[in-house]
């Protein structure tokens, strides 16, 4: 399979590992697509509304065949089939899959934006992320992915687990 991206992982609700965990497995069960590294998982505090549970956050490799918004759409259809239902932006959720990185693509359209707008301010996104590819550059802030965690405020806690 011939592209290389990165996806981003969340779940706060029911069982949130179990849920990462089923994400991955239905990913790799995509013809188009291989599932090629994995992070650890991380425990996240949450952005937005703080009255809802901590996050577990973890960001695989993939090799895929699909096009960028191919890929959103297999991403969107596993959302779906694991019964997420879309309330209010910030709010839980069972299961959130965001494409961070696609080759070295900058993709603006009203459906995908890649690299994802709020990686680079997000310790939850860059944590896990620079475990996998620490020396990836960010096509838009032509910075490694080390470089963007270490700038960012520790704001948010971040915990490897
Ligand atoms: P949410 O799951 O609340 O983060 O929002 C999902 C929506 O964000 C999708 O329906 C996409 O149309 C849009 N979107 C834009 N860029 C991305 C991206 N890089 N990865 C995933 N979803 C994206």
């Amino acid at each position: 399979m011939s592209n290389t991206a990165y996806i981003g992982i969340g779940s706060n609700l029911g069982s949130p590992r179990e849920n990462c965990e089923r994400s991955i497995v239905l990913l790799g069960a995509h013809p188009k697509i291989e599932v090629t590294a994995r992070s650890s998982f991380y425990k996240t505090e949450p952005v937005g509304s703080r009255d809802q549970d901590w996050f577990l956050n973890v960001a695989i490799q993939i090799a895929t065949d699909l096009e960028p918004l191919a890929l959103l759409d297999a991403l969107l259809s596993i959302e779906s089939s694991m019964g997420r239902i879309r309330a209010e932006k910030w709010g839980p959720r069972i299961i959130d899959l965001d494409i961070l990185l696609y080759e070295d693509s900058v993709i603006k359209s009203d459906r995908l934006k890649i690299p994802h707008p709020e990686m680079t301010q997000r310790g939850f996104v860059l944590a896990p992320l620079a475990q996998l590819a620490p020396n990836l550059i960010h096509p838009m802030a032509k910075k490694t992915i080390r470089q963007l965690l270490s700038e960012l405020p520790e704001d948010k806690k971040v915990v490897r687990l």
